[in-house]
Formats: structure tokens, C-alpha cells, sequence
């Protein structure tokens, strides 16, 4: 018996199309497809941004609500979650598609550097949306892009902010936040299991890191984040070509761990979500 991983597929991201590839899916027909495609290739969930015609990010609910309809139409029980992320959107329209109730969204515990700009996630935002996803039945995925974002989703989980099983996703290699290094990962896991015993974690490598990364989370038996949203900087003579590529590359490093890609219906269970409506 292997243990099931959970591979998520980030299909789109927000980095402007200047240094994005042509593979990377901006219109609602290209997300769909290319999450079919990575859907079949094993992953299990999604992690969704939208674009707006101009291929910018974009806040816009019908946007969000036509790419959620596609994927339930063409990835039965395949786990949505939307972006909740900053680039190019006010703070005020970052949670506008919760109302649409994806299975899950992601919420950074706190405010960090990239490499342009400020990812802004103030105190009081990060505990409005928190209530939101409460509320709506919509389960957190907590990003954490710095080691201090761990503690503040410890906090928002004594609060009553999350729910009893948290989700947390560590996210390396982004210049500004934190580094991928192993070491970091294996001391900042000794502290989940501290301050978080039941949470489910999932490590993503930001451009180069990203296979190094998803061998750590294999072996560390946490899920496994891949994607074009983490592809695209950096070193553009290895860009992969798709999503699915992608997702390959993970799935078929599962059996050397003595894992394997888990099921919507595996991933659905792990992560304590409702059995998708059929
Ligand atoms: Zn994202």
C-alpha cells in the first residue's frame, strides 16, 4: 500500500504575459483544457487565477464562475481553489468570488516582499477573509511565504478563524520571502506538528526549485504543489510546455517514495471536504 499525494496544479498565476510562455492558459476554453489535461496527467486539485481580456489579473466573478463550471463539467470531483492573491487587485476585490463557494481558496497569513512589489495582507483582511471561507464552507489553503505566516495561522486557528483540520501550503523560493531550503522545510514542519498537530501541508519550489521541492514534500510525506504559475520565471530555455508535463513529472516520481497521486475521491477525504455533488 502506497500513501496517497496530492498533487495541485497551478495552472495560470498572475505574473504578466511578458515573461509568461505561450503555454500558459489565460482564456476561460485554455484553463479548462489545460486543467483537463492536468487533471488526467493526476492532479487532483487546482489552483485558479483569472485573467481579464487583456490577460491581466483579474477579480471578475463571472470569469471565476465560468472556469469553475468547466472544470465541474469536464474533472468530476476534481478539488477547485481559487487565488485569493494580490497582484493587480485591490484589497477589496480579493475575496469578490468566495461567493461562487469553490471548495477551497487560498489565504496568505501574512504580508511579504516579492520581488516587485508588496504582497499586502494586513491583519484585519486576512481575518475578513478568513470569515468569509468559514462561513461559506470554503476551506482555507494557508500560504505561507514566510516563516512568521505560520505562526499567525496557528493564531487564526485558536481564534476559531479555521477549522479544526488546517491546510497549509509552504511556499519557497521566491526572492524576498523564504528560500528553498530544506532545512527551513523540515524546522518549520517540526513546528506545525507543534502548534498545528492536525493540519495537512503541501510544499511548491518557486522556478527552479520547483522538482527539488516536490522531491522534499514526497519524501516528507506532505502533497505536492507543481504548475506554470511556478514555471515561468527564471530559466526560460526549461520552461515546460504544459500543465500536464508538469503534473508527469510529480506523478511519476511518486512510486520512488512509495506514493502515489491521490483521487478527487482520495484527495476529497484527506483534506476532510464533502463528497463532490455528482
Ligand atoms: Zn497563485
Amino acid at each position: 500500500m502506497t500513501t496517497p499525494c496530492i498533487i495541485t496544479v497551478a495552472i495560470t498565476g498572475s505574473v504578466p504575459r511578458k515573461v509568461d510562455t505561450a503555454a500558459v492558459p489565460v482564456t476561460v476554453a485554455e484553463q479548462i483544457e489545460s486543467t483537463h489535461e492536468a487533471f488526467e496527467a493526476g492532479a487532483a486539485l487546482v489552483h485558479v487565477h483569472v485573467r481579464d481580456d487583456d490577460e491581466k489579473p483579474s477579480s471578475d466573478v463571472g470569469r471565476f464562475a465560468a472556469v469553475q463550471d468547466g472544470i465541474r463539467q469536464h474533472c468530476p470531483g476534481m478539488i477547485i481553489q481559487f487565488s485569493t492573491g494580490g497582484r493587480g487587485r485591490e484589497l477589496s476585490e480579493r475575496g469578490a468570488m468566495l461567493r461562487l463557494r469553490p471548495d477551497m481558496a487560498s489565504l496568505a497569513t501574512g504580508s511579504v516582499n516579492f520581488p516587485t512589489f508588496v504582497y499586502e495582507n494586513p491583519p484585519e483582511f486576512i481575518r475578513s477573509l478568513a470569515r468569509t471561507m468559514l462561513d461559506g464552507g470554503i476551506k482555507p489553503e494557508c500560504e505561507l511565504f514566510d516563516l512568521a505566516m505560520l505562526y499567525h495561522a496557528a493564531g487564526l486557528l485558536r481564534e476559531g478563524l479555521l477549522a479544526e483540520r488546517p491546510h497549509v501550503q509552504f511556499v519557497m523560493g521566491i526572492a524576498g520571502a523564504q528560500p528553498a531550503k530544506r532545512s527551513i522545510l523540515e524546522f518549520e514542519l517540526r513546528e506545525l506538528k507543534e502548534i498545528m498537530p492536525h493540519a495537512t501541508w503541501t510544499a511548491a519550489g518557486l522556478g527552479r526549485h520547483q522538482l527539488e521541492v516536490n522531491h522534499w514534500a514526497l519524501e516528507l510525506g506532505g502533497h505536492c504543489r507543481t504548475g506554470l504559475e511556478d514555471n515561468i520565471r527564471y530559466d526560460k530555455s526549461r520552461l515546460a510546455k504544459s500543465n500536464a508535463e508538469l503534473v508527469r513529472r510529480v506523478a511519476d516520481l511518486c512510486g520512488d517514495y512509495d506514493r502515489h497521486p491521490a483521487s478527487a475521491t482520495e484527495t476529497r477525504e484527506i483534506l476532510g471536504l464533502p463528497a463532490a455533488s455528482p
